[in-house]
């Protein structure tokens, strides 16, 4: 890493930060995005947007121009704002440069009405992984009752023309939502009344169908990050470029879809990219951008470039891309530098990633679009309270061999035998294959809802292991004979109980160990105060049936075989110890599972 940049720090010499949309579907990020793009003029990209590649370019001179009734004097030194433009997805959220975020800032859109949801909590914890700065943009205030709306007003001038009814209506929402934050641990304010910006967030409260608040949204968003960022703006002639998407266009063959954050790209550099099989070592053949026109794209057209500068949107065109990974760093050889260090350098995103994998080989396999997602839903897995060990990763689409991989777990634990998918298709050879194999696709565009589905489909199995294992499993108790309560002496021995210790079960072998050990038969069933029971624990005084065990043998005889004074307990065994422990773990108490060991050395099991 140079160091010596400190020098060239300047505020003259900023670029502009890369800006990302992220909240839970339907609050209105592709209308918000939408909104912010479209300006008032009706036909192309007026105000000098442009559409880049993955993402849209507002210069400087347009947000001062929609942002002027503001009249924040708002001085912007950063040349525009880059937003990426596929919202929502952590896929693209959490896209990593060189270690940190690709986005420098994000929009949290939250829908007024609805107030946080799972997916916000989701985002939420990404941006705070990623240590990325954020907005939020509390959407659709125009569907408050009586809503009157000003189109592409500033939020306080479009407040203060509402009745008190519609105000007092939107500050409750924006108390349950500020509170709703504070049980995430955040403290957020709106954003013209909050005087600690960096320790709380700030809320613009916006409608992406009348523009309400949007210039609000943009200002804040310039001035914040080129506030606090100047030194991650400052440009640097240093490359750096984060792949977005690897695509295939007619015509190019495999494409990768690349932010350059920082430096200069030229057609013919020698690139180094992460890939699926190991580094992919290149050249540029093109460097593509869609025409500014908007009447002029046509699919499959686009400007070519003999270098761009950051921070731009754009298609690379190069061979051998066809195993590139979304979501890693690219990177350009220099004449100075050596090849070998900067493939290991493409490398290390995904270095990370593969030591996440579970050292045993037992796990499910995961798969996700980018290694950014990947990265996002091995981190849940591993959190102590999901806890899903990982066997194998992969990016892109399930194909057939990625099922393949997964049924290998179907001889080792039938479980694990399993992909979790997240926000990638899978092809119908995949699906028909694991169909025909026994392995379980889950596919989920929210990550926790994999878990959901991956923990119904464990329980499920447990439930069923459980009543497989039941007749083997053999609870521990130890019960005393009641006095006067011999009801029938043997076919079956009906007696009243003491449970002195553990849980007597209907289906436990019993013994007697004071005489040799001899076995009396199996618990048919149990009633406590005449009503029929499965269980009777510690210290209840219970009626038990004891059928023998071996219908081609005489069962044991009270009064002959075994006296009131004998002790009565479970039969247990290597085992049925085993089962117990593989099934019914959290069914013992501690107290339960000393009197297991107990018997075990009463029975001398080793
Ligand atoms: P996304 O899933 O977050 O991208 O949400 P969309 O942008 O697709 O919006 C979901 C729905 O909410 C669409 O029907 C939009 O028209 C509507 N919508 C989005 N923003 C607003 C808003 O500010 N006000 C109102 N009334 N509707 C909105």
């Amino acid at each position: 890493k140079k160091e010596d940049t400190s020098t060239e720090k300047s505020e003259d010499n900023l670029r502009s930060p890369i800006c990302c949309i992220m909240g839970h579907v339907d609050t209105g990020k592709t209308k918000l995005l939408d909104c912010i793009r479209g300006t008032n003029v009706q036909e192309g990209e007026a105000g000098g947007i442009t559409q880049q590649i993955g993402a849209t370019y507002f210069p400087a001179e347009n947000i001062r121009e929609r942002t002027k009734e503001l009249k924040a004097d708002a001085k912007l030194k950063v040349p525009g704002l880059l937003v990426i433009d596929t919202p929502g997805h952590e896929s693209f959220t959490n896209l990593r440069s060189r270690g940190s975020s690709l986005c420098d800032i994000a929009i949290l859109v939250v829908d007024i009405m609805h107030g946080l949801e799972p997916q916000t909590i989701e985002s939420l914890n990404l941006l705070r992984m990623r240590n990325t700065e954020f907005i939020v943009a509390l959407n659709k205030v125009d569907r408050l009752y009586g809503w009157k709306t000003s189109r592409n007003a500033p939020i306080m001038k479009t407040m203060k023309q509402q009745s008190k009814d519609v105000q007092n209506e939107f500050s409750m929402r924006l108390t349950q939502i500020i509170t709703q934050f504070k049980e995430q641990g955040l403290n957020t304010e709106l954003y013209y009344k909050n005087r600690e910006m960096g320790e709380t967030y700030s809320i613009v409260p916006t409608s992406a169908i009348s523009g309400e608040g949007v210039p609000d949204l943009l200002l804040l968003l310039v001035q914040w990050s080129q506030k606090t960022m100047v030194e991650k703006l400052t440009y640097s002639n240093e490359v750096q470029c984060t792949v977005l998407e690897v695509k295939v266009v007619e015509g190019h063959g495999t494409t990768i879809d690349v932010v350059l954050v920082n430096g200069v790209l030229h057609e013919g550099d020698q690139i180094v990219v992460c890939g699926m099989q190991g580094p992919i070592v290149t050249s540029i053949r093109a460097l593509l951008t869609p025409h500014p026109m908007k009447e002029l794209r046509v699919k499959g057209t686009y400007l070519h470039h003999k270098q761009i500068k950051a921070a731009q949107g754009i298609k690379i065109t190069a061979q051998g891309l066809e195993h590139a990974i979304a979501g890693t760093g690219l990177y350009v050889v220099g004449p100075q530098d050596d090849l070998d260090d900067i493939m290991e350098a493409a490398m290390e995103d995904m270095k990370s990633v593969m030591n996440r994998i579970d050292k045993s080989g037992e796990g499910v396999c995961v798969q996700a679009s980018t290694l950014g997602s990947l990265e996002a839903l091995l981190e849940f897995l591993k959190t102590p309270e999901v806890n899903i060990p990982v066997s194998g990763i992969s990016i892109g689409p399930v194909h057939k061999k990625d099922v393949m991989k997964a049924s290998v777990m179907l001889e080792k634990k039938k479980e694990f035998a399993t992909i979790l998918a997240f926000d990638v298709k899978v092809t119908p050879e995949a699906r028909e294959l694991a169909d025909e194999l026994g392995v379980k696709i889950f596919i989920a565009d929210i990550i926790y809802h994999l878990f959901d589905q991956f923990k119904a489909y464990i329980d499920n199995l447990k439930e069923q292991k459980k009543k497989e294992a039941a007749d083997e499993a053999v609870f521990p108790c130890v019960l005393k004979i009641l006095p006067n309560c011999v009801f029938n002496k043997k076919d079956p021995i009906v007696l009243g109980v003491d449970v002195l210790e553990g849980i007597a079960k209907v289906g436990t072998p019993i013994c007697v160990p004071q005489r040799e050990f001899i076995d009396i038969g199996r618990v048919a069933s149990i009633e406590n105060n005449h009503k029929p029971v499965d269980i009777a624990k510690k210290g209840q005084k219970v009626a038990i049936k004891i059928i023998g065990s071996n219908p081609e043998e005489q069962q044991k005889m009270f009064g002959r075989h075994f006296e009131i004074e004998d002790e009565l307990v479970s039969r247990i065994s290597r085992n049925s110890i085993d089962v117990l422990k593989a099934n019914y773990r959290d069914d013992l108490s501690i107290e339960d599972w000393k009197l297991v060991v107990k018997l075990k050395t009463l029975f001398k099991i080793q």
